[in-house]
């Protein structure tokens, strides 16, 4: 149904809806709350804990002040109640002067910040007590917005859609299954994600859409490992002398487990069937140069290769690196390009062209290279970089052209074998087990502001050995309403600190151009100090940085930090990181000790989970990967379980899933196996 044919929706707002991706009432009820709003019961104000958001009940007791400071106006005042008095603040909202009075006693609901020793609610939401008692106990959901669309009206038109119940979202678990696994309906579970009535119930919701997701995707894995098993390699190669040579003249000798590994993928790219091979391998195994001996594989034996990465800057670097390994071993045969979204028209069209006729035999880039617009020659092998998994549509889009290609996908993402063998059913998985061994451990600190004098001494000492260090902050610009270090002031504070030095910044909002620039100039060591935000999270290798001195790192998960400390302790030397914790408080230092004692990715996502409160698991969603909408690998091991086995023997039962029970069950796979793309035939 489109979303005009909803009462109060008209083209504007389906203009808006469109620029968060909604086109449709379908779409609206998946539009899922990214968390929700607690209206938890009003507590004493003694009792406020700093940095929470919370509720408390007061009497107005001082006057209404309101003064000028800059350009900002101030209101304030302060309540109490018999358990403590607490400081209001507004910012540039002078009309908020005229609804307090002094003596009114009032709900007030913010986060409680201290401010050069006084307790402050800064920006507190105002209730009377009826208001808030119609709130009391609910949870709001909270969407994502683009400028111009409220909550409201996403909650609104979301309600509209589901009344409006146009069968999209009907069951299709057969009812036996239903009761067996003892779940919420689908239709019901819907509604719940979007108006959960409370905590319990929103769980229940969730189980039951996660374990959609996981059970649909297994299902379809099924399918494509059918068809696949069958699929014959169109591409058959032979081992070949140069990726041996190789791997006897590079400057350190491979791991076990490198070794290992690429035998298999040397094995599967000589074989008869196509190879699906998943490398799993914590930060720092030396999964790269894997890619590089692949592609060496692919090109001398006349096939072209591609390599794609999740952001421009890694696919540069590798692509810079597959270069200086061509050029510092007489790599003639092997012809990398570069295809990325910045490249200007005329290089683009011209790698195109290279790519086409096969000028070009290793095509390395962003999600640009897997685009209708790219032709390859003779394509044998796609490789993906630090990506979970492929959604089952993007393996679909590259099958689509012609003989299928051989399939190597590299991830860091820390699994327990028996679920990886569920969740990547259709792959077979090489695990990288071990680091390369002359590496130094790194050394962590965790510390607060008052250790700010000393780090700066040890930055200083580290780049007069000519090392170089990362800055990272959790922001991109200072912000009124979060209390974070930024890029940009961070950036001018260090130019400040060290004149001598070169100090340079990356961010996302920057132009790619300039982002290519500023990370090859740091790559190459013209940047002595570079401070950025995540956006230098994945992959990126510069073995001369020695120290990351994360600013702010209770904003950050620990997954991230992991994987952000993964870009130091590259290099002979000894590194260090410094987890610098803007606020004191026991659950942080906890969280970041973490972080202290473990150096394995797979550990650290465990015990994160487990310090997790159960008001955290409210948010939606922890990670960002790109095939599903709820589930996450972490939080949702049991249902991930739950649904391998219950996929495998509804299969063992009913293979082709031709009884009338599941022929409800059978349309929803067809649906998913299709959406945007050519399907697979059930
Ligand atoms: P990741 O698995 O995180 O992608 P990289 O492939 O980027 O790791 O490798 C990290 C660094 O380790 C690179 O600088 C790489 O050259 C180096 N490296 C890879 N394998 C080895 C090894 N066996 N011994 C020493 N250094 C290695
Ligand atoms: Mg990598």
């Amino acid at each position: 149904m489109k979303l005009t044919e909803i009462r109060g929706i008209g083209p504007k707002t389906e203009e808006l809806f469109a620029r968060i991706g909604v086109y449709s009432t379908d779409d609206l009820i998946h539009y899922y709350p990214l968390c929700y709003d607690e209206f938890k019961s009003p507590s004493p104000i003694g009792a406020l804990q700093e940095g929470n958001r919370a509720a408390c009940e007061g009497i107005i007791t001082g006057n209404v002040s309101q003064r000028r400071w800059n350009r900002t106006v101030i209101v304030s005042t302060d309540i109490a109640d018999a358990t403590g008095r607490l400081r209001l603040t507004w910012y540039n909202a002078p009309f908020i002067a005229g609804l307090l009075k002094k003596g009114s006693r009032l709900i007030f609901r913010g986060t409680v910040r201290m401010r050069k020793g006084v307790r402050v609610m800064e920006h507190p939401e105002i209730y009377t007590q009826e208001k808030y008692a119609a709130l009391e106990n609910t949870l709001v959901p909270v969407y994502g917005l683009t400028k111009g669309l409220t909550g409201k009206t996403v909650a609104k038109a979301v309600r509209a859609a589901l009344d409006a119940d146009n069968g999209s979202a009907c069951e299709y678990l057969s009812s036996s299954m239903l009761h067996l696994l003892g779940f919420m309906d689908e239709t019901a579970a819907i509604h719940t994600i979007h108006f959960p009535k409370n905590a319990a119930e929103f769980e229940k919701a969730r189980r039951r859409l996660v374990f959609d997701e996981f059970f649909l995707f297994v299902l379809a894995l099924r399918k494509l490992k059918e068809e696949e098993g069958e699929t014959e390699n169109a591409f058959p190669m032979k081992a070949v002398w140069e990726s041996e040579e190789l791997i006897d003249r590079l400057p350190y000798k491979l791991t076990g487990a490198q070794l290992r590994t690429w035998h298999e993928i040397e094995k599967d790219l000589a074989g008869k069937r196509l190879m699906n091979r998943l490398v799993q391998g914590d930060v720092g195994s030396g999964k790269t140069i894997l890619t590089f001996l692949a592609a060496i594989q692919c090109a001398a034996n006349g096939y072209q290769s591609a390599l794609m990465a999740p952001t421009e800057v890694l696919a540069r670097q590798h692509y810079e690196k597959l270069c200086a390994l061509k050029e510092e071993n007489g790599l003639d045969f092997l012809r990398p390009v570069l295809l990325t979204g910045s490249l200007s028209a005329p290089v683009r069209r011209q790698a195109l062209a290279d790519i086409e006729d096969g000028t070009a035999n290793c095509v390395i880039g962003t999600h640009a290279l897997i685009q209708t617009s790219v032709h390859y020659q003779k394509l044998a092998l796609v490789m993906t970089d630090e990506q979970h998994r492929f959604g089952v549509r993007q393996r679909q889009t590259l099958t689509e052209k012609g003989a299928p290609p051989n399939s190597l996908v590299l991830s860091a993402t820390p699994i327990p074998r028996t679920l990886g063998v569920i969740y990547y059913g259709d792959l077979d998985i090489s695990v990288i087990d071990e680091l390369p061994a002359r590496r130094l451990p790194i050394k962590n600190a965790v510390v607060d502001e008052s250790w700010r004098e000393q780090a700066k001494h040890f930055i200083e000492r580290q780049v007069q050995e000519h090392h170089q260090v990362y800055v990272i902050c959790p922001m991109i610009e200072p912000s009124e309403e979060l209390e974070a270090a930024d890029v940009i002031s961070k950036t001018e504070e260090m130019k400040k600190a060290f004149p001598d030095f070169r100090v340079a910044m990356l961010h996302g909002r920057m132009k790619q151009d300039e982002k290519n620039l500023v990370m090859e100039k740091f790559a190459s060591g013209e940047t002595d100090i570079l401070v950025s935000t995540t956006v230098i999270e994945v992959g990126v290798d510069v073995p001369n940085a020695t120290v990351m001195l994360i600013e702010n790192a209770e904003r950050f998960g620990l997954a991230q930090l992991h994987q952000l400390r993964g870009r130091v302790g590259r290099g002979d030397a000894q590194s260090y990181c410094i987890f610098m914790a803007g606020q004191k408080s026991e659950t942080i230092a906890e969280r970041l000790d973490i972080l202290k004692e473990s150096d394995d990715g797979f550990v650290i996502a465990e015990k994160d989970f487990e310090l997790r409160g159960p008001g955290d698991l409210l948010g939606i969603r922890q990670s960002g990967d790109a095939v599903f909408r709820l589930a996450d690998l972490t939080r949702d091991r049991e249902i991930l379980r739950l649904a391998g086995e219950t996929a495998a023997s509804l299969l063992t039962d009913d293979p082709k899933l031709i009884d009338d029970e599941h022929l409800a069950l059978r349309k929803e796979l067809q649906r998913y196996l299709h959406e945007g793309s050519t399907g697979i035939a059930l």
